[in-house]
């Protein structure tokens, strides 16, 4: 038998640590009777950790137990083989399961992320071998390209384009850089991919490398994610030990080595000017672009910047072909998406869908809902530069564009559900407040403006602002986004605009007469 214990940050925070420890002297007060107990990555359902899954290595199909606590351990334990503890047993026949499409999190949960052999015994690595002795750079490239990969951080700009504009570059110099930054409240993708299978995303640096012609990697990740920082060095030991990254990868003439750099905790530094700068030893502020790091980035040579998720996909692109990709999603969408679930709903936690399937699916059958009996009202896609979208949008399909056009983003993939008690004066308020202290004050309209509309967003909230208020709001909301430097403060008002959207009553109900 093989038990799998989630050892990511969320279960580990309510004690699957202890649960391997309870396993593990289990199986060696039973020293010979071939029970393998496992350290694993995420399995997704955070709400119910820890989790423990025995013997199958696909949750839908796996023995699942849900809130298991070290007492549990010995008939946990002592039922291998024989009944299940059907007091611990977690469903694995819903939605939440049956509904998720795996290409990034395909290993999350099932290998060992910190033993490389188990991450190579899953097909891992083997993309980057054969890209490096049997294909050229172009080859790579334009299955990149034709993968119709898009920028998974929140952008969304096709990822083969921005390789290509690095590769054609003709300095000699090149930098690849995985954006691990992430600082959107509520979003915990990265750290979950990173945790649970790092040496995916360092396989789909390499191959980013040798696309790019680039032999300098560094990954930038916040401070605040020990686990992952932790496991990241682990794997890039790992794998420099093993020929496929450092000097002479894979036994050829190319070189690949992979440096952690560590992010104090600024948000803004997720944004990639302002990420370069820190890299480089300076403080953590944007710069206008032009020049796009693609051209001119870390030491002004030409950089490639993808974020954890983007890179992630990579090795499966280059070993299953781009064609292959752009079968999962939509026209314009391709490929799969992570979410991380949170807020008001019954399955909080990590999952992986198809591009194009509609939210309703995403918050009602795979969330499974909304809980104590409560109606739905809002989802928040997207984080601080995102906007809540209420319910005539549950039919719609979750891709870049209809996000955007319904007046949010796709972001990097947070996703906080919102119930009928939730005030979406509150909501407004709360990420501008986040905004506000984020700010890192080099241009005007944010450092300033974020303020004023944090106090004329306070100010409702309390009831003492005056339609006046509610129009200077408006009219605030539009010179930030016009006229700030970077995507911080251009985006900082879009949850102010889309809640004004769809529930301004709740704003105009709050108002009092003008004096
Ligand atoms: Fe700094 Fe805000 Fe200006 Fe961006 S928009 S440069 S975060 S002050």
């Amino acid at each position: 038998h093989c038990v799998r214990v989630c050892m990511a940050a969320s279960c580990q925070s309510c004690g699957s640590g202890e649960v391997l420890e309870g396993l593990q002297t289990q199986a060696k007060q039973n020293a010979d009777d071939g029970v393998c107990i496992k350290p694993v990555g995420c399995m997704g359902l955070c709400s119910a950790g820890p989790l423990v899954s025995v013997d199958s290595d696909q949750p839908a199909t796996a023995l699942l137990y849900q809130d298991v606590t070290v007492d549990d351990t010995e008939d946990l334990y002592h039922s291998l083989g024989d009944q299940p503890v059907e007091r611990l047993r977690c469903r694995t026949d819903v939605p939440f399961f049956a509904r998720q499409q795996k290409v990034v999190l395909e290993n999350s949960g099932i290998i060992d992320p910190e033993q490389i052999d188990d991450y190579i015994a899953a097909g891992g690595y083997r993309s980057l071998m054969r890209a490096v002795t049997e294909m050229s750079r172009e080859e790579v490239l334009r299955e990149v390209k034709e993968s119709g990969l898009r920028g998974r951080g929140g952008g969304g700009y096709p990822a083969g384009l921005k390789w290509a504009t690095v590769a054609m570059a003709p300095e000699p110099h090149k930098y690849v850089i995985c954006n691990a930054d992430e600082g959107d409240p509520g979003a915990f993708m990265d750290r979950a991919v990173l945790e649970s299978d790092p040496h995916r995303v360092l396989e789909g640096m390499a191959l980013a490398g040798y696309a790019v012609g680039a032999e300098h990697a560094y990954i930038y990740i916040r401070a605040e994610y020990p686990l992952a920082v932790e496991r990241l060095k682990t794997a890039i030991k790992q794998a420099t030990k093993k020929g496929l990254l450092g000097r002479r990868i894979c036994e050829t003439a190319l070189s690949f080595e992979v440096e952690v750099r560590l992010g104090a905790g600024a948000f803004v530094c997720g944004e990639e000017t302002a990420l370069m700068a820190s890299i480089e030893g300076r403080r953590g502020q944007p710069r206008p672009r032009p020049p796009y790091p693609a051209e001119e980035g870390l030491w002004k040579c030409p950089t490639l910047i993808n974020n954890v998720e983007t890179l992630a996909n990579i090795p499966a692109i280059v070993g299953k072909g781009g064609a292959w990709f752009k079968s999962i999603g939509t026209e314009n969408s391709t490929g799969t998406k992570v979410f991380a679930l949170a807020g008001r709903i019954a399955n909080s936690g990590l999952i992986e869908v198809p591009m194009g399937i509609p939210l309703r699916e995403i918050v009602h059958e795979i969330g499974g809902g909304i809980p104590d009996g409560r109606r739905f009202k809002a989802v928040q896609t997207g984080g601080p530069s995102g906007g809540c979208l209420p319910e005539q949008f549950l039919d719609m399909p979750v891709e870049y564009d209809t996000l955007r056009s319904a007046g949010s983003i796709m972001g990097s993939g947070g996703m906080i559900v919102m119930d009928e008690t939730s005030s979406m004066v509150d909501v407004a308020r709360y990420f501008m407040e986040f905004c506000m202290d984020e700010s890192c004050g080099k241009c005007v309209p944010c450092r300033a403006g974020t303020v004023q509309l944090y106090g004329l967003l306070d100010k409702i909230a309390d009831g003492e602002a005056t339609p006046s208020d509610l129009e200077l709001l408006e009219e605030l909301c539009d010179v930030v986004q016009a006229t700030s430097l970077c995507g911080l403060g251009q985006t900082a008002p879009n949850p102010v605009l889309s809640t004004l959207r769809y529930f301004r009553h709740e704003y105009e109900e709050k108002l009092r007469p003008e004096s």
